[in-house]
């Protein structure tokens, strides 16, 4: 591997907006099946090396596949979701390639006939909705991982282990209709967004379950033709993504600039120094000598079972985050944030239904929940205040039987004891008092200590008057009627 990259640092900001960027992405998710898509092996990320391997995956002579009915199924969900059309007949080709990673010698994936093509999915992206196409979504087998780390003889072998050889894939290609790396970012996450929502994949970076390779090129402004794109793997993180289409689109622009050619190859990101290296000219189609894959019958899809996992789709992320300003008067932010997942949207949904006030509600799961939660590195699944409890206390401070910031305090217990908010108002008598006398009681205490106060206050300084209102809720440790104590200390001062 060359480093072969201009300097790209000293563009000047009216030669980067001469030229528009061109991005389409390339994404594999691993499907959540039990088992893998040819054989009976199981499908589970960290187990020992090679210990969820059979003749079938590992391409012994002799065997053949068997298709895994749920990863039709589960390609079918994202297909949908994803707005494409599934189509009645699909097939399996053969990908020719020699690697120690694809013990068969061939790859089998989709080829001429995918399961569902011609697809949608929207991003929002700096307050502005876009469409972004997609291309085709097809069913494909993983291949095995190479290690090269960590063995005793890594300095001198490679190693594999073939768990991963056979677990089922899907790939979404888009179409080349992202114009930034931001937009990327958006469309990436916002598919992650969807394929988690519908189950389809646990799309983690890290563990490999979500995988992206990036295409860009860019183009002088108007111009009609796209210009060489460039493809760019080892992308494992989102920030990465953006980072290395960020530098690709400088490094063209350079090389353009100085009259030169962008050459059409795959290069790789290189997270340590930042910048992308060439890997090696692009392969064409015509390289892997696709062809038929003859040991599988071609794919049906009846229209009944396409519509029965239509059917059984979940309200996707969009569609909720509509529905949540809608029907709870939430503000778009405020939607987005409580649909991030689906089980933070369940979860403020039964704080509704058990009867809090839909906006007091998304406040304090914004705040104090997801607060507590990520300092004590909880999930929503896991908050040790249900619901049910949260809406209790949200009640009692609706109500006023409490004040806000008791009602916060309680909140922290809660969160500590999993006690329930009355039980912890009753035990700790922090109630909210109304009672009028003592209130009264506390104030004139208040007024008599402070004359020189007082004195300030009837000369005309009204700044004075929070002085008093917070001395009396001191005095009352919080659990005063702010109201009640602002009416009698009016009437008290006047
Ligand atoms: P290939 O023949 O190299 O596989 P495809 O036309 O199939 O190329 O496209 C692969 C990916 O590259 C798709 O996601 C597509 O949107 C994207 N793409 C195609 N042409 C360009 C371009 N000029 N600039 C950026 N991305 C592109
Ligand atoms: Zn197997
Ligand atoms: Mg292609």
């Amino acid at each position: 591997m060359t480093k072969s990259s201009p300097e790209v640092a000293a563009l000047a900001p009216e030669v980067l907006r001469k030229y528009e960027t061109v991005i389409g992405l390339e994404v594999h998710v691993q499907l959540l099946t039990n088992t893998k898509i040819f054989c009976a092996c199981a499908n589970r990320f960290g187990d020992a090396p090679n210990t969820n391997v059979c003749p079938v995956c590992l391409g012994l002579p002799g065997t053949l596949p068997i298709l895994n009915k749920r990863t039709v199924e589960l390609a079918m969900r994202a297909s949908l979701a994803l707005n494409c059309t599934v189509h009645e007949h699909s097939r399996f080709a053969r990908k020719n390639y020699f690697y120690p990673d694809l013990p068969k010698g061939y790859q089998i994936s989709q080829y001429e006939l995918p399961l569902a093509t011609n697809g949608w999915l929207e991003i929002d992206h700096a307050g502005a909705k876009k469409r972004i196409g997609i291309t085709r979504l097809h069913l494909e087998e993983d291949a095995a991982k190479n290690l090269h780390e960590g063995f005793s003889e890594s300095a001198t072998k490679a190693y594999i282990d073939y768990n991963r050889c056979g677990t089922p894939l899907s790939e979404i290609v888009s179409e080349p209709d992202m114009r930034a790396p931001e937009e990327a970012y958006a469309y990436l996450t916002t598919l992650r967004q969807i394929m988690l929502y519908t189950g389809i994949s646990d799309c983690n970076m890290e563990e490999g379950s979500l995988r992206c390779d990036a295409n860009v090129s860019v183009r002088l402004s108007g111009a009609k033709e796209f210009g060489t794109k460039v493809e760019v793997k080892n992308l494992n993180s989102f920030r990465y993504l953006q980072k290395a289409l960020e530098y690709e689109v400088e490094r063209h622009i350079a090389v353009l600039e100085s009259g030169g050619r962008v050459l059409q190859e795959t290069r790789l990101w290189n997270q340590n120094e930042s910048c992308t290296v060439s890997m090696r000219s692009k392969e064409k189609a015509h390289d892997y000598r696709y062809f038929p894959e003859p040991d599988l019958l071609p794919v049906h899809v009846s229209d009944a079972w396409r519509e029965e996992v239509r059917r059984s789709l979940p309200e996707l992320p969009e569609a909720k985050r509509a529905r949540f300003i809608a029907a709870h008067g939430l503000s778009p932010y405020d939607a987005g944030v409580l649909t991030n997942t689906q089980s933070l949207a369940d979860y403020f949904e039964s704080v509704v239904k058990s009867g809090a006030p839909a906006k007091t509600a998304a406040n304090w799961i914004q705040t104090e929940l997801l607060r507590r939660l990520n300092d004590s590195g909880k999930e929503i699944e896991g908050s040790p205040v249900s619901p049910a409890a949260l809406a209790e206390l949200l009640k009692l401070v609706e109500s006023a039987q409490i004040t806000g910031s008791i009602g916060k305090k309680v909140f922290a217990t809660m969160f500590e004891s999993g006690r329930s908010a009355s039980e912890i108002v009753a035990a700790e008598g922090l109630a909210q008092i109304n009672d009028t006398s003592a209130l009264e009681q506390a104030a004139r205490e208040v007024i008599e200590k402070n004359p020189d106060n007082v004195a300030k206050f009837k000369s005309g300084n009204e700044g004075v008057f929070k002085f008093f209102v917070g001395q009396v809720m001191r005095a009352t440790r919080g659990q005063a009627n702010p109201q009640a104590v602002n009416d009698i200390l009016r009437k008290l001062l006047a």
